[in-house]
């Protein structure tokens, strides 16, 4: 293992692009408090969660009502520190059918985490998420797409303790995340692992890549605009589209935090009111299912699960 140099130049392995897709998009729903986002990670410490207003089970079964009125199924990877605390909600995901995946324990960024210590933490997530759904658990999404190239161990890690495929990475330059010499495209990321890399949609608009995964972006931009960037996204990628959102997006009435810098506020609050019926929206104009039905198997089926 090496923690400083990139291993990527001789270990990804691309696909090609004649895997065959149905018309699906992937809805991806990331589980987590409100106080536990990057955003606000610098005036809400970790030791004052457990003083903060727990949110998370009114937005979860908010987003449950929606979906099962449209009958889609999602992916929702979550953190094993909301499995611990809220085993209801997690049943109740496993039970209306949809994917249970992992978030990791408790949002740290894999930068800040040794390969023992971010072992020792998914594990733990993996099993509280297991244990409470009697489902295995293969899919990973990395807090804050942190994966990137100088923690390219983690898929070795992933790969051992029973994952099938990651979906951390995001392609793009972002102050906060990014890999943007990763491949657009779904990828095996190191030879000889059972691991799939399946990356945020990204579109490429003169020269530029753009994230156009959802998130803040698809918050802040008016529905028309935001809808059509994901779709052209996916069509240029011949894949099928990754959305991701999260719970406390569609929230407007969680607490404010007054001491956080005015640019972590606005990413975090902007556009929560419209985020519903933005939703509803998206429902009514695509085909969605989960990460492991839209992607994983067709790939696999196609390459089996190595390169
Ligand atoms: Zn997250």
């Amino acid at each position: 293992m090496n923690n400083d140099a990139p291993l990527i130049e001789t270990s990804i392995q691309e696909i090609a692009d004649d895997i065959v897709y149905d018309h699906r998009h992937v809805l991806s729903i990331d589980v987590e408090e409100w106080f536990q986002v990057g955003a606000y990670e610098a005036v809400i410490h970790e030791n004052e969660w457990a003083d903060k207003e727990s949110r998370v089970e009114y937005q979860v079964s908010l987003l449950l009502d929606i979906l099962s009125a449209y009958n889609v199924k999602a992916t929702f990877f979550t953190l094993g520190y909301v499995g611990a605390r809220h085993p209801d909600i997690i049943k109740k995901i496993a039970l209306s059918g949809h994917e249970l995946a992992c978030h990791g324990l408790d949002h740290k960024r894999l930068f800040n985490l040794s390969s023992d210590a971010f072992k020792r933490d998914t594990h733990k997530a993996k099993s509280i998420l297991e244990d409470i759904s009697g489902k295995s658990v293969i899919g990973y999404r990395a807090p804050s797409f942190s994966l990137s190239e100088n923690v390219w161990w983690v898929y070795e890690d992933l790969a051992e303790m029973g994952f099938s495929y990651s979906s951390s990475i995001y392609p793009v330059e972002h102050d906060h995340y990014g890999m943007p010499a990763a491949p657009k495209r779904p990828f095996f990321p190191n030879a000889g692992l059972d691991i799939l890399e399946i990356p945020m949609t990204t579109y490429k608009l003169m020269g530029k890549t753009l994230p156009v995964s959802g998130g803040g972006y698809f918050r802040l931009l008016p529905y028309f605009l935001g809808n059509r960037l994901f779709r052209k996204g996916a069509n240029q990628q011949a894949t099928p589209g990754v959305f991701y959102t999260h719970p406390w997006e569609y929230d407007p009435d969680q607490p404010t935090i007054k001491q956080a810098p005015f640019k972590s506020r606005f990413r975090h609050h902007v556009g929560q009111n419209s985020m519903v019926q933005k939703l509803h929206k998206l429902l009514r104009d695509y085909e969605w299912g989960t990460m492991e039905d839209v992607i994983y198997r067709p790939v696999t089926d196609q390459y089996g699960n190595k390169p």
